[in-house]
């Protein structure tokens, strides 16, 4: 485990280093609250949560700081949860799930920040709709009048050279170029969310504004 003045130091290097108007987002899975606690000390601009439980787990210590962004892959009955936790939700990839959260927010009173993944490496196992597909979800989403769509996410295939992933990444800015260009009404394409601690250089280089950065930040995971 490293210590928390480690984490602090990796942040500081980390933003020193990122150009300006790309944000620090700290993909916080399995950390532990004084460990959340120390990087939003550090300056990081968003934490990421991947379950809905972990989120809940450390609310209490980022409520009011900046905001928590849900990046892993939501079960339906988690959606109301999500929603009191989350001030944005980056991993939405279809209309059912659009239509759940939009639903389940105008119960709750409340407009959400939703993003589009991209399963920009066109896996079949992965989440994330296709790029083809992108266009009419974006009409979608811009059609509920709970959910603002503010941009898009992607993972793209794991590799541990980052030059593999530049492709991806390219794939996912023109889409996010493309839907911007196309003025949808109610969509305002804002945020690029796109590469991790082995790639985000390149994501940066290739549009990126949005860096999901955990091992980096915190260290290497426990294997689960
Ligand atoms: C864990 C995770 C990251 C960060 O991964 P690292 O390689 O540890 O930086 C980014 N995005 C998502 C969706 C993740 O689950």
């Amino acid at each position: 485990m490293i210590s928390i003045e480690q984490i602090i130091e990796n942040v500081h290097r980390i933003k020193a280093g990122l150009p300006p108007g790309v944000r620090l987002e700290a993909a916080a899975k399995t950390q532990s609250v004084e460990a959340v606690d120390a990087a939003i000390t550090a300056g990081v601009d968003f934490i990421g949560q991947n379950y809905v439980q972990e989120g809940a787990a450390v609310a209490e210590i980022v409520k009011g700081r900046i905001p928590m962004h849900f990046i892993g892959h939501l079960q339906k009955n988690k959606i109301n949860k999500a929603i009191a936790l989350f001030d944005a939700i980056e991993t939405i990839d279809s209309t059912d799930l659009a239509d759940a959260f939009n639903l389940r927010c105008g119960n709750a009173g409340k407009v959400l920040d939703v993003l589009i993944e991209i399963n920009s490496g066109r896996e079949a196992q992965k989440f994330g709709v296709m790029p083809e597909d992108a266009r009419s979800l974006t009409e979608h989403i811009a059609s509920h009048p709970n959910l603002r769509l503010t941009g898009l996410m992607t993972m793209g295939p794991f590799s541990s050279n980052p030059e593999e992933a530049r492709p991806y990444f390219k794939t996912t800015k023109k889409l996010f170029d493309d839907l911007a260009s196309a003025d949808i009404p109610g969509v305002e394409m804002r945020d690029l969310s796109m590469g991790m601690t082995s790639s985000y250089k390149v994501a940066i280089e290739e549009g990126a504004n949005i860096v999901r950065i955990g091992t980096l930040i915190f260290g290497t995971r426990p294997p689960k």
